[in-house]
Formats: C-alpha cells, structure tokens, sequence
C-alpha cells in the first residue's frame, strides 16, 4: 500500500521481498490433481531455512477443558498432546505477501475496536480513532473493487460499497436459517473480491478457492490489483528473493538503508533516505532486533524493550456440521457470510473482547481433503459416503480478540540461524483465561446455529484451545503515545528514529472485535504514507 502511495505520488520506492513473484496463470487450482499437488505457495525444503522460526514451550492444557479440544469423527482427535500445539504461523513470502492466500476479507473494524479500553474496560486503545482512518478506507475499497451491504445494523453506518454484494452461497443460505432462529444476523461479508469487472480483471466465478491462489485474479491481493499499478509508474524497483537483515544507520543516528541478502547470500547494500519496515508482525521485530548497533545494542526502536511484546494470535473456534441433504459447501466464496451481532462486548458476556461469526466451506473444497475429514472407514460403506454426502458439510466458525499481554512475545533465538546465518524469531504465545472463556462461548454458539439450521451431526471441533493456526498475528512493534509502552506513534514512525516506519500488522494494538485485519493495515499504510511524504517535504525526516 505504502509502494503504491509513494510511487503515485512521484517518490522513488525500492522494494525488497524475500519471497518470489508469483504466477497467478501457473496456481495449480484448474489442474485434475489440484488436491495432490503442493500448495500454490509451497516453499522447497531446501528454501525452508529461509523461513524458520522457533518458540518457547507451550502451555499445559487444562484436563478440565477437554471440551474445548479439537476432534473429528474421522481423524479421532487432532491433538493428543498434553500441551498445546506449538505456534504454527500462516503466512505466504512473496511479491504481494499474505494477501496472495488471504480470503479477501475486507473489514473495516467498528469504531469501539480502537477504544476498547476507554469504552469496555479491556484492552488498550489506540492513538487513533474510527474517523481518522475512515477517509483512507474508503479510498482503499474503491481501489481494491471491495463488495459489500453497508446496511450492516453493528458497524459504523457508511456509504455504499463499491461494488455489490456477493450473493450467499447455497451452503451458507442454509446455515443462515440457523442464525436467524437464535435473532442472530448474517450478512454478506464485505470481501476484496469482485462481484463486477474492474479495469482488466473478471468478477469471481465461485470455485470457492480464494485462499489457494486466485487464477481469475478476481481476488485483489496486491500483487495483481496495486504493485501492478505502482511498478507501471517507473518509479519502484522490486528486488525479490532478497532477505533484509538490518537497518544502518548514519553519523547523525538517522536510517541510511538496509543491508539485505541476495538468494546467493552475497550481501548488498540499499541506501535510502527513508526505511519502511512492512516484513509482517513476525519477521518486522526480527528485523528490528537484528538491527544493533552502537546507539541501539538492544536493537532499532527498542530502547524500552517493547519491540516483540504484545504478540496477537488468532484465536479461532470452528464446528464442523453435517446435513443430511446436499448444501453444495464446495462452490462459492471461501467466507461469504459474517455475524457482527458479539463484535462489541455484551452485557452479561463472562469474557472481554469482542467475535465475529461465519460461515466457511474451509477445507472441504476438494474430495480428497472430505474423505480425510469427513468420511471415515475404507471400501464400499467409504465410497456411498463419499457419493451421499460429499458437498454436505460445512463450518460455522468464530474469530475472537486475543487481549494484548507483554509476555506473549517475539525475542531472538541465539541458537537457531537461517539459511544466511541470520538469528531467528522465536514466539512465546500462551492463551490466558479470557480466552479460553472466549473459545467456550464461541463452541457454544456455533454448535447452537449448526443445530439450529437442522444439520444432521456436529462432526468435528477444531479450536485455538489446542491447535494453532495464526493468521491474523499482530502487535509486536504497536502503536501508541507513550514510548515507554509502544514502539511506533499514530503514523507509523518509530519513536525512535524519525526515518523508520513500521506499516503492517505489527503496528496494531488490539484486534478490533474479531474483525479480519488487512483492510486496517492497508488504512493505516495509507495514512502513514500521507503523513511521511508531507514530513519528507518539509524536511522532517532526514
Ligand atoms: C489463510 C489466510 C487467510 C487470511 N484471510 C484474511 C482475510 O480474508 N482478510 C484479512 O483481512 N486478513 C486475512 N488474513 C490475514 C492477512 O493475510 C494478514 O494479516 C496480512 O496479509 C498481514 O499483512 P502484513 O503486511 O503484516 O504481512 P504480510 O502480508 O505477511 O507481508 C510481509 C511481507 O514481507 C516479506 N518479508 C518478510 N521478512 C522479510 C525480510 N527479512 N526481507 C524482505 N522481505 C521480507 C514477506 O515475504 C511478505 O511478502 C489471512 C491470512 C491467512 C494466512
């Protein structure tokens, strides 16, 4: 986002990716043997030292709470270990970064998930507010074609969307009678996805595999809606297979540039007169950390040893539910459909925090990965399952608030290199009580709508309780006022060093009720972007 500002407005970006430009043309998803083939985004083993990272132990799980564990009928449980599932970070390394496998979700989050504390009494706010950020997400959606119902009664009321919504799919038209019998309200999901053309791209055509690789490039990751646009301008070049390791530094302490490694591991040098760190809410710290120096030995934008703390996970709970007539949950879209009925807190709720309900056909697109979950057994009872039901399950899932906690951090793992000899990022994440709270209710309500909608069988629970897949990690270079408590201000710029931003994930400082997180990162990009060029102008930087 930030490359695309800059370079529209007529400054010289260089870009250094560590991953390598992608080929929507080339995604296995229309090849027979889609399901056998490695993921669009599979890294070769011998790549995979370039994208380690290690973690701390992780915690014992409470016998208590077996109820919260994860299971299918199939598989038996998913989990059997006494202690949770050590981290296991979702993310993809290449030219337009997690956006390529992202299911488009596209949220504006609510006015209250940037005060949290000052309204409902948890978490911390942030050095903005909804209306600051307003006018960069509405420029954003515009760019990005995003489809969507502006009359959603538990958001901030806005304008129309710039396309229109997506239509729900069968599976998910079914699961919202469900809702509907608890006064529950699901609606479309507002979705970077298109629902008409725009420009050179074709709108969506269903085959529900968003976060597999868009073939289509209906789905608008910035690979193929914004770098395009920016590369067209002569003013970015994008250096990919490339891994920056650390900020320098000049006489007078400001950023001269980064040092990076080719995929060779010859070292460069990239000066510039501004350093703007986007490597995600894991690789940003490492980056930061590696970068000691005489002024900083603890590392750049760390003199209060907040750089890494406040790590966000995702905390997800999800119920697998089976009907006894065909819902078709293989076509559509990957998340169609959202409840923002808990987003804000509710009076009598023994958690805080906020959740967001859905519905997802998740990993039930293909019939090797149903007969995995779904259909258990062999031979022929195997086989009239398969033909019976294949296309009849579907997930009603929630995504809640991992409350910011100083010891749910990223530090250096000493021990571990990568590929160039380069220290790693090792997490320490734990679930506190709240969230296990939150997993409770969140298992509860979703078993509640999949009975509700008449399905036939709960088939399986998958819950952040004792797996672990962080998509939405964040936190770990926050925002804030006070230096002592965050690591960047309201534009992004470290505290630190006027000449070193931070714009992804990391800079957030809550999760905004559950709400999906790139539209927020994009908003505050943007913003910031606005607010480095102008100080660049006056001088204010260098
Ligand atoms: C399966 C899945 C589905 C998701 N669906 C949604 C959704 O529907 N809606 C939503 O809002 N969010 C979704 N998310 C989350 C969203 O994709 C991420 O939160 C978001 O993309 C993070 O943006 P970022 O800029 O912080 O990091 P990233 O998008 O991860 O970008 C970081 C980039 O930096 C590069 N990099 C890292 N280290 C270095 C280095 N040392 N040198 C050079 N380059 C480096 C990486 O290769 C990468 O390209 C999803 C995530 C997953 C995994």
């Amino acid at each position: 986002m930030a490359t695309y500002a800059l370079a529209m407005a007529g400054f010289s970006v260089v870009v250094l990716e560590a991953g390598p430009r992608f080929d929507p043309a080339h995604y296995p998803l229309n090849q027979k043997d889609w399901e056998a083939q490695p993921s669009a985004f599979h890294v070769p083993p011998k790549e995979g030292k370039k994208h380690l990272y290690t973690h701390g132990e992780t915690e014992a799980l409470d016998p208590s709470l077996s109820h919260l564990r994860s299971w299918t009928k199939a598989l038996g449980p998913l989990h059997s270990s006494p202690t949770r599932m050590p981290p296991r970070i979702q993310r993809v390394k290449g030219v337009g970064g997690s956006t390529l496998h992202y299911q488009g979700e596209a949220h504006r989050f609510s006015p209250h998930g940037f005060q949290s504390q000052s309204q409902y009494g948890y978490g911390e706010d942030w050095p903005l507010t909804h209306k600051d950020l307003e006018p960069y997400y509405e420029k954003i959606e515009q760019w990005l074609g995003v489809a969507g119902d502006p009359r959603n009664p538990f958001k901030a009321s806005r304008g129309p969307f710039p396309m229109t919504p997506h239509k729900l799919s069968c599976a998910s038209q079914r699961v919202k009678k469900g809702f509907d019998k608890l006064g529950l309200h699901l609606s479309p999901n507002s979705l970077a996805i298109l629902s008409q053309p725009l420009e050179d791209r074709p709108p969506c055509n269903y085959c529900n595999g968003c976060s597999l690789g868009c073939m289509m490039r209906a789905k608008s990751s910035m690979d193929v809606s914004l770098i395009p646009k920016a590369e067209a301008t002569g003013r970015v070049t994008l250096i990919p297979n490339v891994h920056a390791h650390r900020i320098t530094l000049n006489a007078q302490g400001k950023a001269s540039g980064v040092l990076y490694f080719d995929h060779e591991k010859q070292e460069h040098r990239q000066r510039a007169k501004v350093v703007v760190v986007a490597a995600g809410a894991l690789e940003t710290p490492r980056l930061l950390l590696n970068s000691i120096s005489k002024e900083y030995p603890e590392g750049l934008g760390n003199r209060h040893d907040v750089v890494g703390r406040y790590c966000m996970e995702t905390i997800f709970q999800n119920s697998i539910a089976l009907f006894s007539e065909p819902i078709h949950s293989y076509k559509g879209l990957q998340i169609d459909s959202r409840a923002w009925d808990f987003n804000a807190p509710s009076p009598g709720q023994t958690f805080q925090g906020g959740v967001v309900l859905g519905v997802s056909a998740g990993n039930f697109l293909g019939p090797f990965a149903y007969a995995q979950f779904v259909a258990p057994g062999w031979g022929k009872s195997h086989k009239d399952f398969m033909r019976t039901s294949f296309g009849n399950a579907i997930n009603v899932f929630g995504i809640g608030e991992h409350l910011p906690h100083p010891d749910n951090r990223i530090t250096l793992d000493p021990e571990v290199m990568d590929f160039y000899g380069v220290p790693v990022a090792k997490l320490v994440t734990t679930l506190k009580k709240n969230e296990r709270e939150m997993l409770g209710f969140m298992a509860r309500q979703t078993k509640a709508i999949a009975e509700a909608a008449g399905a036939k069988e709960i088939i399986g629970q998958e819950s952040a309780y004792d797996l672990s897949a962080i998509s939405h990690m964040g936190g770990t270079c926050r925002m804030g006022q006070d230096p002592r408590r965050s690591v960047v201000n309201q534009f992004c710029q470290t505290h630190d060093i006027a000449n070193v931003f931070v714009m992804d994930n990391s800079s957030f400082v809550t999760q905004g009720g559950g709400d999906s997180p790139s539209l927020t990162i994009q908003a505050l990009a943007l913003r910031a972007a606005d607010y480095l060029m102008d100080e660049a102008k006056k001088g204010g930087l260098t």
